[in-house]
């Protein structure tokens, strides 16, 4: 089994995003009027060459996102807060191409949430069976899924998910969990905060696991620190998560890898566990 990350170009946000600041719906308040913007960070997707089959988790975003009107005009979070900067050869198809992997060879796409930077390559899959959790799915759709930041609109025609089914036994500190493989050796587990119903995905390997956090949070620094972000709308659940994470990562070696923290590749290149006390 072997993992890749696959870097579907980057995207600037704020600083208040990164570090969420004050109470309730004024965290969103500060990322959209914040001054303060980062450097651009990477748009990580993962590629999972398994036994059973190629799986991707997150499909990274697409080139179409410079496109005048691509995103909802009266939608502020894109006309204030995100600049998305994604090349067409920089698409995960594009990638997977050079890597000898075709739409056939991708039994399985896993989505972490429904946002664009995840979801925006969905049109690189039409071969592939394709999970999401069913509330942040239904979370996404229509006109109150465009006013939460989504666009379902863009979604390909074809596109129909199946439903990720939780298992009811606990694994480590996560009370949801469904095992991917027959071998269990991929899992998902649920870690809300982000958005409410946000997943991530765990790789058992012999010696040490990977965690695709997807944005359970932005960085490692940010895990340790178990700072919330801006957009979670409760900050104490992605609080919560967080502390899973590395109650688990206590449990066993674990290279945690977040979409957007500009050292995923490199821990993973180099297997860099989770430093945890
Ligand atoms: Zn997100």
């Amino acid at each position: 089994m072997k993992i890749h990350a696959i870097q579907t170009g980057t995207v600037e946000i704020k600083k208040n995003q990164l570090v969420g600041k004050g109470p309730g719906a004024l965290r969103l308040v500060n990322v959209l009027f914040g001054w303060e913007w980062l450097e651009p960070v990477p748009i990580y997707a993962w590629v999972i060459e398994h036994d059973e089959g190629v799986i991707v988790v997150d499909t990274g975003d697409t080139s179409r996102t410079s496109e005048p009107g691509y995103f909802p005009r009266w939608q502020p979070y894109y006309k204030l807060a995100a600049r998305f900067h994604v090349k067409p050869e920089e698409e995960i198809g594009v990638q997977l191409k050079q890597m000898g992997i075709g739409p056939k060879d991708v039994r399985k796409v896993i989505l972490t949430h429904m946002h664009t930077d995840h979801s925006g390559g969905l049109h690189h899959f039409p071969e592939s069976q394709i999970f999401v959790n069913m509330p942040e799915y239904k979370r996404s759709l229509g006109l109150p899924g465009q006013i939460n930041g989504y666009l379902p609109h863009r979604a390909p025609a074809w596109f129909s998910p199946s439903a990720i089914v939780f298992d009811e036994n606990d694994y480590g500190p996560f009370q949801k969990v469904w095992n991917v493989t027959s071998k269990d050796d991929v899992k998902v587990v649920a870690t809300e905060g982000h958005t409410p119903a946000h997943v991530s995905v765990i790789v058992v390997s012999e010696d040490i696991n990977y965690f695709l956090a997807g944005d359970a949070s932005y960085t490692e620094e940010n895990l340790v620190k178990k700072i919330a972000d801006g957009v979670g709308l409760n900050p104490n659940i992605s609080v919560d998560t967080m502390q899973k994470i590395i109650t688990f990562a206590k449990s066993r070696p674990t290279v945690f890898l977040p979409t957007h923290d500009p050292d995923s590749a490199k821990r993973l290149k180099n297997k860099t566990p989770l430093a945890v006390e």
